[in-house]
């Protein structure tokens, strides 16, 4: 089964290191819903089935919506595909939430929240130009707590270049205080076009350096592990049950279709993509014509593609879905560079899957590229 990626492009503000796509021009999101509606309706047979099993909110940030705008796009999702619905997440930011938002998103059956939460440190929050402070997180977290919506995941950022741990310490002993099902946390990284990228290019920001974030990393890795959270993909951790479904069937592979500007698709075989830009998503709309472009995939892109996501995760690479999708030689042809990786103590292939160790989960991408066809 497959799921619907629904992108919001729009944010109160722009982060210092958010290179994600979305614009602080809200006067367009009446039309934006109307646009986004009509490309559900465009696209419903793009993916191989037409029943979906997860419903994903992101952006952006769809919290910042109206709830009747959410209701709009899921009218559109539920006419035209069957819903066998196993979780509908909402990506939520601490600033935008009200006891009636959380009871509207419920009724509307959003059964799971992730919430933009990265830092508890004031100082950082600022640095980062993050629209909430630490006192509302803290209230946000109280409010999901109570508001029934079952199954709660916290954003958190790692690698802030501070002159020592501390910080980063505290921030996860308060996350994991509040015991949410799954937390995912990414590193902080620079890109170029972002606040944080110019600052770098002209000295006033100096990156962490990469065994100050692995250190972080580490602590990362092992205080949820000690609160019984399973690194079940490199940046995400859940308890029992909590892992997230629509972002585990991406790492595995699975079609998905994704919507609004700025959204990708894939539907086994080919990926495609929405123009990043909100104007020209809606100038395509208004002459009636998608945005979407297509991008074929080679055999060998998408069976590199498969190997770089399942890699990054607890169930690994399996040799027999490989050889499914064409390479039946796989491992003849690299049984000795695995048999190295084994030796080093960075993966393990047992049951022809190739699994990452905890140490090999570090130096996750540059393997898989050892391993890309
Ligand atoms: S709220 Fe999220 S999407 Fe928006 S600018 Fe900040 S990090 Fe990027």
């Amino acid at each position: 089964l497959s799921g619907i990626y629904v992108h919001i492009p729009y944010c109160k503000q722009a982060c210092n290191y958010c290179d994600f796509h979305f614009s602080t021009k809200l006067i367009t999101i009446p039309e934006m819903i109307q646009a986004m509606t009509w490309e559900i309706d465009q696209r419903k047979n793009f993916l191989p089935t037409s029943t979906l099993e997860t419903v994903y909110f992101g952006g952006g940030t769809p919290s910042l919506l109206n709830p009747s705008s959410i209701e709009l796009l899921l009218n559109s999702v539920q006419t035209n595909f069957k819903l066998d619905l196993k979780e509908f997440t909402l990506e939520i930011n601490p600033d935008d939430l009200t006891q009636e938002k959380l009871s509207d998103w419920k009724s509307l059956g959003v059964n799971r929240l992730s919430i933009g939460i990265q830092s508890f440190q004031d100082d950082i929050l600022k640095f980062y130009n993050r629209a909430h402070n630490s006192s509302q997180a803290i209230k946000a977290l109280d409010l999901a707590r109570n508001s029934g919506i079952k199954k709660l995941s916290l954003d958190l950022i790692y690698g802030f270049p501070y002159k020592n741990h501390d910080l980063w310490l505290d921030d996860l002993k308060k996350s994991i205080a509040f015991d949410p099902g799954h937390i995912s946390s990414y590193c902080l990284t620079v890109e170029p076009k972002t606040v944080l990228g110019n600052q770098l290019k002209h000295g006033k920001f100096i990156e962490a350096s990469e065994e100050f974030a692995a250190e972080q990393f580490e602590m990362l890795q092992e205080e949820t592990s000690k609160a019984g959270y399973v690194q079940y993909e490199i940046s995400n951790f859940g308890k029992e049950n909590d892992f997230a479904i629509h972002n585990s069937n991406y790492w595995k592979g699975t079609p998905y279709l994704g919507i609004g500007p700025g959204a990708h698709s894939f539907d086994g075989k080919n990926r495609g993509s929405n123009y990043s830009n909100n104007n020209l998503y809606l100038k395509s709309y208004r002459n009636n014509q998608l945005s979407f472009q297509i991008e074929p995939l080679s055999e060998k892109d998408v069976i590199n593609e498969y190997i770089l996501t399942s890699l990054r995760t607890i169930w690994g690479t399996s040799v027999n879905r490989i050889a499914e999708m064409g390479m039946e030689n796989f491992i003849s042809e690299n049984y000795k560079k695995i048999q190295n990786l084994e030796k080093e103590g960075l993966l393990s292939y047992i049951d022809h899957q190739i699994i990452l160790t905890k140490k090999g989960k570090l130096l996750a991408d540059g393997i898989a590229a050892s391993l890309f066809i």
